[in-house]
């Protein structure tokens, strides 16, 4: 009756890590994606020749012996994948409209110091503090550093204190503070929430390494992909899961949307929580828990201009830039569409043609939901095939992407003149691509002030269903990658793995 050992909906790199690692243990798997492509925020598109990443800019923890690097390595998967280090003295540059100056911020602790006290030289000692206490913040966390935990107790250390207040009490040079966290767009940071554990595994896995995938990071999804098949491991594309059915207290089936059933022993969900309480049919999970589930807030979303570049008119940066019009990096996720964006982030694909000159940009604002709400009943993909929400909406995405290009000018005065073409997407496309409904980047958002509540166990009340994915422990490779082995560790007893991961 149950045909697989772990039926897993969605194939995120969540999904699809959690596939890996049982497969290899010898469990028969299954991975069901609604969409066409696989890997939910691994893919990426072509425009004109030109790859873009739709959620995979740079990862870190790459170098060797650090834990990315372990962890790619145990899925087989490293020694296959183009990568390109960054700039190691400025991997992301950190800028403001009001001087010319590029804060950077560099690969290597020391070196980190280095260059932003070159900068800042009164707050030489000050910064040898911050990185001295973002390392501890992290080693509270050991599945983090692929470390055994022998005494697994909630630890509440860390969860609840604000990541602005963190930094301020450590630095006192406001514009540093800004600098500090001025990467926050890749965690969609908010001043009155962000808790500092959000922060500080982020600036930590770049600050140890920092890379980009060269040709995008779909190749991610795709040697994954392989090895699960390599180790009998299923992957069904347009298989969207509508019912997760459950009777005398274990799931038994999903049921896809073309009402095809399929049984299993154990069910993984990929997607956001809410939804799987949704697709859930059971009377087993309160309806505390899932209005818990509901209720909870996810990051922004954004509004990303994909750019085409004319052949050799803007030459290749390996490094990220997050400008700011402002010196409060914290605010910008909640500006109005009035008030205009507070900044944008500029990433720069490698390309394996490029040359010296880069091929395509990405610029990135935030955008909340409420923007593009009146065309909510649109959709982008399967089922729907809607193939344009209108012209209403395209005239709307075109001033946007003018507005924001005219801002990035005063960055980078020749922009407009290297731009052959470009192509947006709003809240409503990552709500159509990944299935979160505001179109959210990076799952449910952390909030210090009511830690617990968001903060996700991978297990629920049906003793055979079980959560992964950024809405887990964190977003990003390496926070869903934590998350993945959090989940396989259910399965098959986490110190045995993370031994496993760290003997390979
Ligand atoms: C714009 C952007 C930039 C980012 N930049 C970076 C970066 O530079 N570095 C970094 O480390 N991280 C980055 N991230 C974060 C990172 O990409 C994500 O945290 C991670 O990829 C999420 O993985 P996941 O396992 O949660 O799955 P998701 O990517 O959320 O995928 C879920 C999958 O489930 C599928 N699905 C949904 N509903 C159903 C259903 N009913 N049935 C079947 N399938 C379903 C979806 O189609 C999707 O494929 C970025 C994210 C975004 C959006």
């Amino acid at each position: 009756m149950s045909d697989y050992d772990v039926v897993i909906i969605g194939s995120g790199l969540g999904g699809l890590e959690c596939a890996y690692i049982l497969s290899k243990e010898g469990y028969k798997v299954l991975v069901l994606e609604k969409n066409r492509q696989l890997g939910g925020s691994l893919q990426t598109f072509v425009r004109e020749k030109a790859i873009f990443d739709t959620g995979i800019h740079y990862i870190g923890g790459l170098d060797e012996g650090q834990n990315l690097y372990k962890c790619f390595k145990y899925f087989n998967i490293y020694d296959k994948l183009k990568l390109i280090k960054m700039d190691e003295d400025g991997f992301d540059r950190i800028s403001f409209g009001d001087n010319g100056r590029e804060y950077k911020h560099a690969q290597g602790y020391d070196n980190f110091v280095e260059q932003l006290s070159q900068e800042f030289p009164h707050q030489r000692q000050a910064l040898k503090n911050y990185i001295e206490h973002i390392q501890e913040v992290c080693n509270y966390f050991p599945l983090y550093q692929l470390k055994e935990d022998n005494n697994p107790v909630f630890v509440t250390k860390y969860l609840d204190i604000n990541a602005r207040d963190f930094i301020a009490s450590m630095v006192s040079d406001p514009r540093l503070q800004s600098v500090l966290a001025g990467s926050n767009p890749i965690y969609a940071g908010e001043g009155d929430k962000t808790p500092i554990y959000v922060h500080a595994h982020v600036a930590n896995t770049y600050i140890e390494s920092a890379y980009k995938c060269i040709d995008g990071g779909g190749q991610i999804e795709r040697y994954l992909s392989k090895n699960i098949r390599a180790n009998g491991g299923e992957i069904r594309n347009y298989a969207e899961v509508s019912k997760i059915v459950e009777t005398e207290g274990l799931v038994t089936h999903v049921q896809l949307n073309t009402g095809e059933i399929i049984h299993g022993k154990n069910f993984i969900s990929n997607i956001h929580p809410a939804l799987t309480m949704e697709k859930l049919e059971s009377t087993k999970i309160k309806n505390a828990f899932r209005h818990r589930m509901a209720g909870l807030e996810n990051s922004s979303s954004a509004f990303i201009i994909d750019i085409v570049l004319k052949p050799d008119t803007f030459k290749y940066i390996n490094y990220n830039i997050y400008h700011y019009n402002q010196n409060d990096v914290w605010t910008g996720v909640n500006n109005t569409p009035e008030m205009g964006p507070a900044g944008f982030a500029l990433f720069v694909p490698k390309s394996s043609f490029g040359g010296e000159y880069a091929r395509s940009m990405t610029l990135l604002i935030y955008m909340k939901f409420d923007e593009v709400k009146k065309w909510a009943d649109t959709y982008a993909t399967m089922p729907h095939h809607d193939h344009s929400r209108g012209p209403e909406y395209e005239e709307f995405k075109i001033r946007k992407a003018e507005q924001v290009i005219d801002m990035a000018c005063a960055k980078i005065p020749n922009l407009r003149n290297c731009i052959q073409s470009y192509t947006t997407s709003s809240p409503l496309s990552y709500r159509d691509y990944i299935g979160t409904k505001d179109g959210g980047l990076y799952g449910i958002s952390k909030d210090y002030r009511d830690p617990v509540r968001t903060f996700i166990a991978p297990v629920t009340k049906i003793p055979n269903l079980y959560f992964t994915g950024q809405n887990l422990s964190m977003h990003g490779v390496l926070g869903v990658t934590v998350g993945a082995v959090r989940t396989c560790g259910l399965f098959l007893g986490q110190n045995y793995l993370i031994r496993k991961i760290n003997d390979f």
